[in-house]
C-alpha cells in the first residue's frame, strides 16, 4: 500500500528562479521529523508506481512546510515532471527521511561549500540555527557558507536570504561567480568556489585546527575541494560531502535512464 511508504505532500509555492531551477514548497500531509542537513525521496505517481530521487530538504525541522530548490535535468526522469506540477498539485514523499549530512557538533565552526542547488542542507542548518537561537538557547557555531554558481541570478532566493543572516555575526555568507563578464556590475565574489575558498577560510580562521568542512552539489567542486582542504590540512574525518550526481554514471554509459527503468513498483 502507498500509504505504508509514502505519504502526500501539496504544493503551495513555487518560485522559478531561472528556466532551469525552481523552489518548491509542499505542506504534507503529517508531521516530519528529519534533522537538519537530511534528504527526503520524493516522487510522482505515474503508471501504478512511483518515480523518485533525493532532494536535500530546504526548510528547516521547525518550519510546517517541505522546501526544495530543484535543478532542471533535460531528459532527466524526474525534474520534467516537478516543472509540470502546479500550486495544488500533489506529490509523494517517502516516510522514511534519511542522510547523515547533518551538522558535526564536536566543532563550533563550520566552512560551508555549495554549487548552486546544494546550498539546500545549509540553509536548513542556518535556519534551524536562527530558529534555536531565537528560543534562547546559547549556540557558540560561527558559519562560513561560500555558495558558487555561473550567474548571480542562480542564487534565487537564499541570496537575500544568507545576506539578512549574516548581519547577526554568526555568518559569513560569500556568493561568487564563474562568469563575471556577463555581470559587469556585479560586487561579490569572482571565481569558482575553489578559486576562493583557501583565500575566505584562511583569512577567517576556519582551518584543520577548529573547523568541520562540508561540501555539496556538483561532484567536480566537491571532489576539488576534498583534494584543495586535504593540503591545507583538514583531517579527512573534517570533510564532508554530499555529491548530488556521479559525473560519470556508467550505469546509464550517459544516457538518462528511461521512466521504466527507474519506475518503483507499489505492492
Ligand atoms: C543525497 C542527494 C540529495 C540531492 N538533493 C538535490 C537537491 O536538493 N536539488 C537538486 O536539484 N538535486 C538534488 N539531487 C539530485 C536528484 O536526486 C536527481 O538526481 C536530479 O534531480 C535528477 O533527477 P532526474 O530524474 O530528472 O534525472 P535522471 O534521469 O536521474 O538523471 C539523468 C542523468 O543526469 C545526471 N544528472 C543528475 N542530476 C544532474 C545535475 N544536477 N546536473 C547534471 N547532470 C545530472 C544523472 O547522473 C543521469 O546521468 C540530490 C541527489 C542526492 C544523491
Amino acid at each position: 500500500m502507498i500509504q505504508a511508504t509514502h505519504y502526500q505532500a501539496v504544493l503551495i509555492e513555487r518560485i522559478d528562479v531561472a528556466a532551469n531551477l525552481a523552489v518548491f514548497r509542499f505542506r504534507p500531509a503529517e508531521q516530519l521529523s528529519f534533522a537538519a542537513g537530511q534528504y527526503a525521496t520524493i516522487g510522482v505517481a505515474i503508471d501504478g508506481g512511483v518515480i523518485e530521487r533525493p532532494y536535500s530538504i530546504v526548510s528547516s525541522p521547525y518550519e510546517p512546510f517541505l522546501e526544495f530548490f530543484v535543478e532542471l535535468v533535460p531528459g532527466g526522469v524526474l525534474t520534467p515532471k516537478l516543472w509540470e506540477l502546479k500550486l495544488g498539485s500533489s506529490i509523494l514523499v517517502r516516510r522514511r527521511i534519511v542522510g547523515h549530512f547533518s551538522l558535526d557538533t564536536h566543532f563550533n565552526r563550520h566552512l560551508m561549500l555549495a554549487t548552486v542547488t546544494g546550498v539546500a542542507p545549509f540553509i536548513s542548518m542556518l535556519r534551524t540555527h536562527q530558529i534555536e537561537q531565537a528560543r534562547g538557547a546559547k549556540l557558540e557555531d560561527r558559519f562560513l557558507v561560500i555558495h558558487g554558481a555561473s550567474r548571480s541570478a542562480d542564487f534565487g532566493p537564499y541570496l537575500g536570504e544568507l545576506d539578512a543572516l549574516s548581519r547577526s555575526g554568526w555568518l559569513s555568507y560569500l556568493p561568487t561567480i564563474s562568469r563575471p563578464w556577463e555581470e559587469p556590475d556585479w560586487k561579490g565574489e569572482r571565481g569558482r568556489i575553489e578559486d576562493v575558498v583557501r583565500k575566505h577560510a584562511d583569512r577567517l580562521e576556519f582551518n584543520g585546527t577548529n573547523a568541520v568542512a562540508y561540501a555539496c552539489g556538483h561532484p567536480g567542486m566537491v571532489e576539488n575541494v576534498k583534494g584543495l582542504l586535504t593540503r591545507a590540512c583538514f583531517p579527512k574525518e573534517q570533510i564532508r560531502q554530499e555529491e548530488y550526481f556521479k559525473l560519470h554514471d556508467s550505469r546509464f554509459s550517459n544516457k538518462p535512464p528511461s521512466a521504466s527503468q527507474t519506475l518503483i513498483h507499489l505492492a
